[in-house]
C-alpha cells in the first residue's frame, strides 16, 4: 500500500505551484499511515468537500466521497458516522465554504463532538470565482469584489472553533508537508472533532508562501501545553510577526455518535420499514 493506490484517474486541474497539492499529497500520505498500521481500510474512509478550489479533491482521492454544495461538507459527514461508526470520515472546505456558507454546520457538529476530521484550504479568498473576499480576508486586501480593499474584520477560526467546543484544532501550513501531514494524521486519530485549518498558498490570487514562510514556527517545539485551553486562546492571537503553526489544544471528551447510540452500528440492523413504504406515503 502506498500513495499511488489513492490517485484516482482525474485529470489535475489545479494551478502551477498550488498549496492544494500539498494538501492532497499529505492527505494520502497519512491515509497511507492508517491503513498500513491497520486502523482501517482503505473502503472504510469516506471523505466530503465542498465548493470551490479545493472542491475537486473529491475527484483526486480514490476513496468513497461526496462532492457537496457550498458550505455543506458537515452534514453528509455526520450522517456518514451515524450509520456506520466504524467509517473513518474526513471533510475538506475553503474558507469562504467552511466560514461562510457553513459556519453553523462547522460550530454545531464541533459542539457535538462527531468523531470527524475537518481541514479547511485557508487561502483567505474565494480563489475558484477569480477572487472576493471571505471571512479571513485581511483588512486592506484588494479582490474584485473589494478594490479599494476589504475592510472587514476576519475571523479567528481558531477562536470560533476553541469556543464552540472543538476538541482538537490546530494549523498546518503547506510549507510544510510534512509537518500537514503529521497533523493530519494525528486527527484522523483523535476520537472526536479534529479542525485544522491550513495556511493555503494561491499562487494566482494571493501568493503567501514566501511572505508566510519566514514567520511560521512550529508551537508544538517549544512547550506549548496542548491541554491548556487559555494558553491556546492566547497562541491564536498571535500573527503579525511570528505564526503559530501545530496543535493548540486537545481534549477528551465523549462522542457524539457513542451518546447517540452506544455500540449499535445501524448499518448492521434490518431497516424496522422497507424504503418503498416510506415512497408509497409520497406519491
Ligand atoms: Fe490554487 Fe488559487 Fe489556482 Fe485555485 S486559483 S487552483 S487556489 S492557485
Amino acid at each position: 500500500m502506498g500513495v499511488r493506490e489513492f490517485d484516482s484517474i482525474a485529470k489535475n486541474t489545479w494551478c502551477p505551484g498550488c498549496g492544494n497539492f500539498s494538501i492532497l499529497a499529505a492527505a494520502k500520505q497519512a491515509m497511507v499511515e492508517l491503513v498500513q498500521s491497520r486502523e482501517v481500510k482503505p473502503e472504510q474512509i469516506v471523505i466530503s468537500s465542498g465548493i470551490g478550489c479545493h472542491g475537486k479533491i473529491s475527484d483526486y482521492i480514490k476513496v468513497n466521497s461526496f462532492y457537496c454544495l457550498h458550505g455543506r461538507i458537515v452534514p453528509p459527514l455526520m450522517g456518514v458516522k451515524v450509520a456506520n461508526q466504524r467509517l473513518k470520515v474526513i471533510g475538506f472546505a475553503g474558507d469562504g465554504d467552511a466560514y461562510d456558507e457553513g459556519v453553523s454546520h462547522l460550530v454545531h457538529t464541533a459542539r457535538r463532538n462527531l468523531d470527524a476530521t475537518i481541514i479547511v484550504h485557508n487561502n483567505q479568498v474565494f480563489a475558484l470565482t477569480s477572487s472576493q473576499v471571505t471571512p479571513t480576508t485581511p483588512i486592506g486586501f484588494k479582490t474584485k469584489s473589494a478594490p479599494k480593499g476589504s475592510f472587514e474584520t476576519p475571523l479567528n477560526p481558531f477562536h470560533l472553533m476553541l469556543a464552540s467546543g472543538a476538541t482538537f484544532v490546530a494549523r498546518g501550513f503547506t510549507g510544510d508537508m510534512r509537518h500537514l501531514r503529521s497533523l493530519i494524521l494525528q486527527a484522523a486519530r483523535h476520537r472526536g472533532f479534529a479542525f485544522i485549518d491550513v495556511l493555503q498558498d494561491c499562487p494566482s490570487f494571493n501568493p503567501t508562501l514566501r511572505k508566510f514562510k519566514p514567520k511560521v514556527y512550529d508551537l508544538n517545539k517549544e512547550g506549548h501545553d496542548v491541554g491548556d485551553f487559555a494558553a491556546a486562546w492566547e497562541k491564536a492571537k498571535e500573527w503579525n510577526d511570528r505564526i503559530p503553526i501545530g496543535l493548540f489544544y486537545r481534549v477528551e471528551k465523549e462522542i457524539y455518535e457513542k451518546q447517540l447510540l452506544g455500540d449499535r452500528v445501524l448499518v448492521d440492523e434490518k431497516p424496522l420499514t422497507s424504503i418503498q413504504s416510506v415512497l408509497d406515503e409520497f406519491i
